[in-house]
């Protein structure tokens, strides 16, 4: 087992690392992180959980010089939910080093505010290939001083139609650079990635030391029509906690979640029309257990950081036997057992033999007659949402919002669950039986000695 130690990283790092609580390297990290210190490309398969952040992170600030202020590291996520979540990463790993300084730039905000701070100057840029384009197009954003790029999620860039504007963004960064690429898969599209943009990648693929994932995979044959049944059925008889419905368009998803919520079912849609705000609000409800089920497109799910999902349905067969396994290893996570079921019309067939190639085992299909004779049986979720019309930009903090909520013989603290801060706005989960009792509570008090509105969600 190797140490941060043998890894040639700076004293400042180690300690802070230490204080981090990372005792020892991940296997992506131990592979990794000496050809990127040696300023080598590397490409690497690595998932969200690997500590694939750390693996390019590390190596990427203790080349900075925070002297110069310029833009040297640009990191490429596919969806705002990843840069925010590498972004804070990042800075945790920087608290060793003095003023490094490393921004979001991503689409779904407005452009202003970013320009400003682009204005004030950023050591890394973290950000979505289309808003960073937008930045470079209007010049407010160079990226001369360049030394290294991360293409972080490569493959999820791709499958969302990324390439033209990673194309554009990568003409305008000097040749002379670091180029690392993470990707949880190796498609032949990965692989020309590489080949245009790498120069004799240190090659880092980690298998070993991840438990294969335990998740038991059923198909059911369906007819035309079923669907809503057949969900409605699977979730009445499994009664998971949280379940991710996969979609084809954005219609299917609003019209499931609809029919599932009139059965009584709590069901919301996730889809790409939603507008940024809509969007934070249902993730929000879905990762704090105030929603149970999630309808979702491949697309919208992007970037989705739910850890441990006990179930995900397939209401179609995916296209692809690529998109079957992203959408299924969403449960199963974190060496705990998943679930993973697929609805099929006999029109479909031949998508499922496609998901047969390979496998070891042939496919498991349920008894779909049995299934439907299931009556609805929809479990309440565990938490409700509160939603106060205050958050960052009036100073809001977590403290405050629990304070108010079990100050004054309110509800007990063990009753409020996630809290969830934005700009404008912050998301409480409450247990749902307490959820009057703490809406009246909020209504009447205070939140740092102000009355904001608050609303269930
Ligand atoms: P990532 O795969 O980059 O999303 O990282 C997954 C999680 O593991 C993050 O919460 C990291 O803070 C954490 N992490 C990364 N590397 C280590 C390590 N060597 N030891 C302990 N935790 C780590």
């Amino acid at each position: 087992m190797s140490s941060f130690q043998q890894l040639g990283l700076s004293r400042p790092m180690l300690t802070n690392l230490e204080r981090l609580g990372y005792k020892t390297p991940t296997p992506v990290q131990t592979s990794a992180i000496p050809p990127v210190m040696a300023g080598r490309d590397v490409i690497a398969m690595a998932k969200t959980g690997s500590g694939k952040t750390a693996a390019f992170g590390i190596g990427l600030l203790e080349h900075l010089n925070v002297r110069h202020f310029a833009v040297q590291g640009l990191i490429l996520c596919p969806t705002r939910e990843l840069a925010d979540q590498v972004a804070k990463a990042l800075r945790e790993l920087a608290r060793a080093q003095a003023n490094v300084k490393i921004l979001t730039l991503c689409g779904g905000v407005a452009i202003g505010p970013q320009i400003g701070s682009l204005s004030h100057g950023a050591h890394v840029v973290v950000g979505t290939p289309g808003r960073i384009q937008d930045h470079l197009r209007k010049g407010t954003l160079s990226l001369e001083h360049l030394r290294t790029l991360v293409l972080d999620e490569a493959d999820r860039m791709l499958d969302m139609g990324f390439q033209e504007a990673m194309d554009d963004i990568i003409a305008r960064i000097p040749g002379q650079r670091q180029t690392l690429l993470f990707s949880a898969t190796w498609p032949a599209s990965i692989r020309s990635l590489s080949e245009s943009y790498q120069r004799e990648p240190v090659d880092v693929r980690v298998t070993d030391g991840e438990p294969a994932p335990d998740i038991q995979e059923t198909f059911y044959e369906i007819q035309p029509g079923q669907q809503t049944d057949a969900l409605a059925a699977v979730l009445s008889d499994r009664q998971p906690a949280s379940c991710l419905a996969f979609c084809t368009t954005r219609q299917q998803c609003d019209e499931l979640a609809a029919a599932l919520g009139e059965r009584g079912f709590s069901a919301v849609a996730l889809h790409g029309d939603l507008d940024q705000k809509d969007r934070d609000a249902v993730l929000v409800r879905f990762a704090n257990q105030s929603v149970t089920v999630l309808v979702a497109t491949d697309v919208a799910a992007r970037g989705l950081d739910i850890k441990a999902l006990p179930l995900v349905i397939n209401v179609e067969p995916a296209r692809d036997s690529e998109i079957h396994t992203h959408r299924v290893g969403r449960t199963g996570r974190a060496g705990e057992q998943g679930e993973a079921v697929t609805f099929c019309t006999p029109s479909q067939g031949h998508r499922v033999s496609r998901l047969e190639v390979g496998r070891d085992a042939p496919l498991s299909w349920g008894d779909a007659v049995a299934l439907m004779a299931v009556p609805d049986r929809p479990r309440p979720p565990a938490m409700r949402t509160l939603c106060i019309a205050g958050g960052r930009k009036e100073k809001v903090r977590p403290g405050d919002i629990l304070g108010a909520l079990t100050g004054e013989a309110g509800v007990p603290g063990a009753a409020v669950g996630k809290i969830d801060l934005f700009d404008f706005q912050c998301f409480v989960a409450i247990e749902a039986s307490l959820a009057s009792k703490a809406l009246r509570q909020l209504e009447q008090g205070r939140i740092k000695g102000r009355k904001f509105r608050v609303r269930l969600a």
